[in-house]
This record gives structure tokens, C-alpha cells and sequence, in this order.
């Protein structure tokens, strides 16, 4: 009984925790503009009318959603960094986007932009040693952000050339995915 008791009320727990840890996180990331975080259940992914979309996020509101598996995909990403699937970055790279977002940025390819430049600083946000998420933002900067150039179509509004070391969008952060350490 107790071990069932527990079972049910674990998850709960933890998902509040981690929207709460993630709204922190978020919040800093944006400059202070002040974001909360939404893990979707199935449930509520499946009444929500962006279901389509991974993750939005409303500025004016502060409220970013995470769609159902998206939350669960980042906690694996931080239980071990150091071997991150190419999903798991992508879930680092998502709450980036959606921190842009709150931030005030509402063109999609400037918010991946900032994001592509941020994801070093919020992996650090989130613990993660500094090697490993210089490698990680690295990796999402070489492999899936240039992914989405050479797949086109929808996903080609979240990509430009310009997003890159010296180019038109770089804000030359100190602590960039790409500045050297
Ligand atoms: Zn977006």
C-alpha cells in the first residue's frame, strides 16, 4: 500500500519541483522578465490547441508550455549530460527558445538565434559542468540548429546563415555557445 501510496504521489511532486526549478531558471535566462513553466501531461497536450508545437510561450503572460514527452526528455538530459541524445539536446535547446520568447523576442529565427547563443549559459543555469555543456551547445549549434537549415520547409523559419560566429545575429555574449573559453 504504501509503496503504491508513493507511487502515485511521486510524479506530481516532481513535476511541480521541476516546473517550479525550470521557472527559476527561465526567468533568469529572459533578463528578469518573469517566466513560469507548464510541464503538459498527455492530457492537457491533447486539449491544448498548439498541441502540434513542442513547447510556446507567451510573453505577456510568462507562461511557457512543454508539451508531453518534453519535460521528462530534459530531466534525462540532466541525469547525464555528458551522453546526451540528440533528443535530449534538442529539449535543452526548446526551454532556451521558449525563454527567448518570454524574454520578449517573437520572430521565430532571431528566438532560435538567441537560443543557439544561450544554450551554453543555460546548461551551466542547470548544472551542468562547464566542459560538458560547452560541448553540448556546441553540438546543438554544429548538428541540429544546421539540421533545421538543410531540412527547409517549417523548419527552415527557425534557421539563419546569419546565426553564426561573426555573423549578422551574433550579440558577441561573453559567456556565447561559441565565444572561446
Ligand atoms: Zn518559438
Amino acid at each position: 500500500m504504501l509503496g503504491l501510496a508513493i507511487g502515485f504521489a511521486w510524479p506530481p511532486v516532481h513535476t511541480w519541483y521541476f516546473q517550479w526549478y525550470l521557472s527559476g531558471k527561465a526567468t533568469q535566462l529572459a533578463d528578469d522578465h518573469r517566466a513560469r513553466v507548464h510541464c503538459n501531461t498527455l492530457f492537457d497536450t491533447m486539449l491544448d490547441p498548439e498541441m502540434l508545437a513542442s513547447g510556446h510561450a507567451n510573453p505577456k503572460t510568462g507562461r511557457i508550455v512543454l508539451q508531453k514527452p518534453w519535460c521528462d526528455t530534459l530531466m534525462a538530459y540532466l541525469r547525464h549530460p555528458s551522453r546526451a541524445s540528440h533528443e535530449e539536446l534538442d529539449s535543452l535547446d526548446m526551454f532556451t527558445h521558449e525563454s527567448m520568447h518570454i524574454r520578449g523576442e517573437l520572430n521565430e529565427a532571431r528566438t532560435e538565434c538567441q537560443a543557439v547563443q544561450r544554450n551554453f549559459r543555460t546548461a551551466m543555469l542547470l548544472g551542468v559542468s562547464e566542459g560538458t555543456a560547452r560541448r553540448n551547445a556546441l553540438e546543438i549549434f554544429n548538428i541540429n540548429y544546421q539540421q533545421r537549415g538543410a531540412i527547409g520547409g517549417m523548419q527552415a523559419a527557425y534557421y539563419s546563415s546569419e546565426c553564426a560566429p561573426g555573423g549578422a545575429m551574433d550579440e558577441h555574449l561573453a559567456d556565447s555557445t561559441w565565444a572561446s573559453p
